[in-house]
Parts: structure tokens; C-alpha cells; sequence
């Protein structure tokens, strides 16, 4: 049986850090990355034949477990047909008016291959529509990989210390504005200096790439009314938190409509794909309606889109949402009931279907120097005891957690009991 650390040493020869996205190799966890063979519900299998309770569900997109049959079918169901024409099919027009259908602040969408070409695309939008070049992000956000959203950037970028990447043109960086996030006071002074400069605000609606930080009241709607006075579009990143937060994300979670939306992860089922969309004024000026550019190969492919159209027809069924969160919940009271009973200083956070799990002595984690104060060195022990006990959690303390409606009681109490011999053994 070859093993995960061979499989790893063998990718390292050919592939740079022996992986294809740079979070997945488990840097700073002090142990090589698990290789994966296949996947079920809410289980991963290894190639040492190991079973894992999944809480990262391929960074979002499971979120009716892995291997959906629902999804798999509509898939095989278009394999024979071929995998991709580059002309338009009734398949993409159907994909839309569920997008729209779903997401009432959309008017008009396009689809694209991942979260990165969707907010990249979206911030060209807003800056041809404003003739604006400034934009404003926060920090510890994590929008893709795109130049302009490199800077003091979340997720990966953030584990690996790296959050503003060289490589990155000076002169581009600098119409980038970073803000400390839910600090609205900061935002509004920023905009009474170059507020009539800033092209878009763009935000992570829920934090979920310096582990899971939600909106402080008033934050969001803060956000919505400054976009207004300066005319300045208001951008949700919504690849991680749409579908997932609540059907309608968090925008119909916390009732604040953006300008324009980002979406990917759920919407393709496990396929590569994202989507930008919103108010058609703003849509409009996207080519070939417009003059700005944007364009895709293999934007809209079939198959991605039958994934992700019998995946999100699945999640609207009545009480999905409020059944995952309530999952979400127990999981997260339990590992606090345990974490306190031990003695561990621990606090979770979450949001709909999504969770973090912060090892801190603070009672609340709001922006990005509270989430980096806290202890990355429990973290990381606390990571790889789970994946000794059979829970695999994402690898960095920047990363938020995933549940999916795949994960049953049974899932949860064991993840708990897990949890509770390992808070036991970090305090001796
Ligand atoms: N935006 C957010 C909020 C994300 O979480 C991510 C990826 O994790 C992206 C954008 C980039 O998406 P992708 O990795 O599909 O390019």
C-alpha cells in the first residue's frame, strides 16, 4: 500500500509544494497532508483506507454530502451527450433563472469556472460602470487570487503568511484600500477622504478565510447606505456564504441587498465553476452588451451546470437551511460544553452552515487582529489529534468549518467524543 507521506513525496517532484491550491498542504501542521481516494456523505476515505467525518466538504461545495446521487445522476445523465460545445444551450438559460429565482437581487448572471473569475470580473464591472479606480476590501478578506484582491488577503494567503503576495504591481496595489473588518466607522471616514473615488466596496458577507467572523449588527446595512451616498457599488462575495448561510445567503440572512453578487463553490456541486450577477443597469455593461470585457472557454459547461442546478434544486427544499444550522449548533454547544469542562480556552462561531472553532481567551472574534491573536499553536494540536480520531478539520486556523445535511447525529456525537478525549489531552 503506497501512503499518504509516499503519495506526497512523489507529488512534491513534479507539482510546486506537492499540491494544486497552497492550503492543502497542511504547511504548519507539522504532519504531510492526507491524500484522498474517495468520498460519501459525510465520510472521506484515504488511500490507507482510513475514515475521516468531513467538516470541510471540498471547501464548501458539499453541502449535501459528497457523491450526491441526485448530483451524480443529472451528471452521468449529460456525460454521453459531450462535455463541452462553446456555443449556448438551454442548460445555462435554466442555471440563470434559478440563480434569479433564488437570489432576487439578481437580474442578470454570468457564469464563469471558479470564485476567483467571479470576483475578478465583478470588480472590472463595477470599475468600467463607476470610471472609477479605487476599491475598498477588509482585511483578512479572501476574494480569489486576482491582483487587485491580493492585498492583506485571508485564507491561504493568510496561512501561509503571505497575505499581500509579490508579484502584485505596486501601482495596481495601490488602488486597493484595505479596511479592518466590521469596523464601519473606518469605512465611513475613509469615504468622506475618497469616498467619490471608490469603485466598490467588496466584502466576505460572513468571514469565512480568517475562520468564521459574522457581520456585527449594523455592519452590513453601514456598508449598503455609504455605497448609496457615493454611488459606489456594493459587491457581496458570496462564494463561500451563498446557499450555504441561508438558501437566499447571507444577503437574504441579514436583509441587506448588495449591487452586485459573487457566487461559486455550491452553485457548480463540485464542478469548477462561480457566477457574478446583480442589477441589470450595472450588468449591462458587460460585453456583449457593453464594453466591458469578460469572457470564458468553458464558461457555462453542461455538465457543471447539471451539477449544480440538481444540487441547488435539492437545497430548496422547505427546512433545509434551518435543519443544517441546527446541526451546526449542536456541534458547535458541544464542543464548547467540552472545550469549558477541560478547561481549554475556546470559543466557536457560526453562521447557518458554517462554523469556526478559535482557541482564544476572548469572548468574541470580530476583525482580523483578533483572529490572528489567537493561539495557532493549540490549533494546530487540536487539528491533528482530531485527524488521529478520525475527523478531518480544515488545516489552517484560518479556514471556517462546513457541516452538510450528510452528517447524522451519530457523525456529531462522535466528533464530540473525539473532541473530548483530545481537549483532555491538550491540558496535560
Ligand atoms: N471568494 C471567497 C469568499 C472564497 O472563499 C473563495 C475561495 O475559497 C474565493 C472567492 C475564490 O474562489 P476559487 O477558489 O473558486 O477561485
Amino acid at each position: 500500500m503506497t501512503t499518504s507521506a509516499q503519495l506526497f513525496e512523489q507529488a512534491c517532484r513534479h507539482i510546486p509544494g506537492g499540491v494544486n491550491s497552497p492550503v492543502r498542504a497542511f504547511k504548519g501542521m507539522d504532519r504531510p497532508p492526507v491524500f484522498i481516494e474517495r468520498a460519501r456523505g459525510a465520510y472521506l476515505f484515504d488511500v490507507e483506507g482510513r475514515r475521516y467525518i468531513d467538516y470541510v466538504g471540498s471547501w464548501g461545495p458539499m453541502i449535501t454530502g459528497h457523491a450526491d446521487p441526485e448530483v451524480l445522476a443529472a451528471v452521468r445523465e449529460r456525460l454521453d451527450d459531450g462535455l463541452s460545445f462553446g456555443t449556448p444551450t438551454a442548460i445555462e438559460t435554466r442555471m440563470a433563472d434559478l440563480i434569479c429565482e433564488i437570489l432576487p437581487s439578481i437580474d442578470l448572471v454570468r457564469m464563469v469556472n471558479s470564485g476567483t473569475e467571479a470576483t475578478m470580473s465583478a470588480i472590472r464591472l463595477a470599475r468600467g460602470h463607476t470610471g472609477r479606480d479605487k476599491i475598498v476590501k477588509f482585511e483578512g478578506n479572501y476574494h480569489g487570487h486576482s491582483d487587485s484582491l491580493l492585498v492583506k488577503a485571508g485564507s491561504g494567503a493568510l496561512t501561509h503568511g503571505e497575505p499581500s503576495s509579490p508579484g502584485v504591481p505596486a501601482a495596481l496595489a495601490e488602488h486597493t484600500v484595505t479596511l479592518p473588518y466590521n469596523d464601519l466607522e473606518a469605512v465611513e471616514e475613509c469615504f468622506a477622504k475618497i469616498g467619490n473615488e471608490v469603485a466598490c466596496i467588496i466584502v466576505e458577507p460572513v468571514a469565512g478565510n480568517m475562520n468564521c467572523i459574522p457581520p456585527v449588527p449594523g455592519f452590513l446595512e453601514g456598508l449598503r447606505r455609504v455605497c448609496n451616498e457615493y454611488d459606489s457599488v456594493l459587491i457581496f462575495d458570496e462564494v463561500m456564504t451563498g446557499f450555504r448561510v441561508a438558501l437566499g445567503g447571507a444577503q437574504a440572512h441579514y436583509g441587506v441587498s448588495p449591487d452586485l453578487t459573487c457566487l461559486g463553490k455550491i452553485v457548480g456541486g463540485g464542478m469548477p465553476v462561480g457566477a457574478f450577477g446583480g442589477k441589470r443597469e450595472i450588468m449591462s455593461r458587460i460585453s456583449p452588451l457593453g464594453p466591458v470585457y469578460q469572457a470564458g472557454t468553458l464558461a457555462g459547461n453542461p455538465l457543471a451546470m447539471a451539477a449544480g442546478i440538481a444540487l441547488l434544486s435539492k437545497i430548496r427544499e422547505e427546512g433545509f437551511h434551518d435543519a443544517l444550522a441546527q446541526r451546526v449548533e449542536t456541534l458547535c454547544n458541544g464542543l464548547q460544553e467540552r472545550a469549558d469542562a477541560a478547561g481549554v480556552p475556546m470559543i466557536t462561531q457560526r453562521a447557518g452552515g458554517m462554523f469556526g472553532v478559535f482557541f482564544t481567551e476572548q469572548s468574541q472574534v470580530e476583525n482580523f487582529a483578533q483572529a490572528t491573536s489567537c493561539d495557532a499553536e493549540a490549533f494546530r494540536r487540536f487539528f491533528s489529534a482530531m485527524l488521529d480520531q478520525g475527523v478531518y478539520l480544515a488545516p489552517s486556523a484560518f479556514e471556517a468549518g462546513f457541516m452538510s445535511s450528510a452528517h447524522t447525529p451519530e457523525d456529531i456525537q462522535a466528533t464530540l467524543d473525539g473532541a473530548e478525549a483530545v481537549f483532555a489531552s491538550m491540558t496535560r
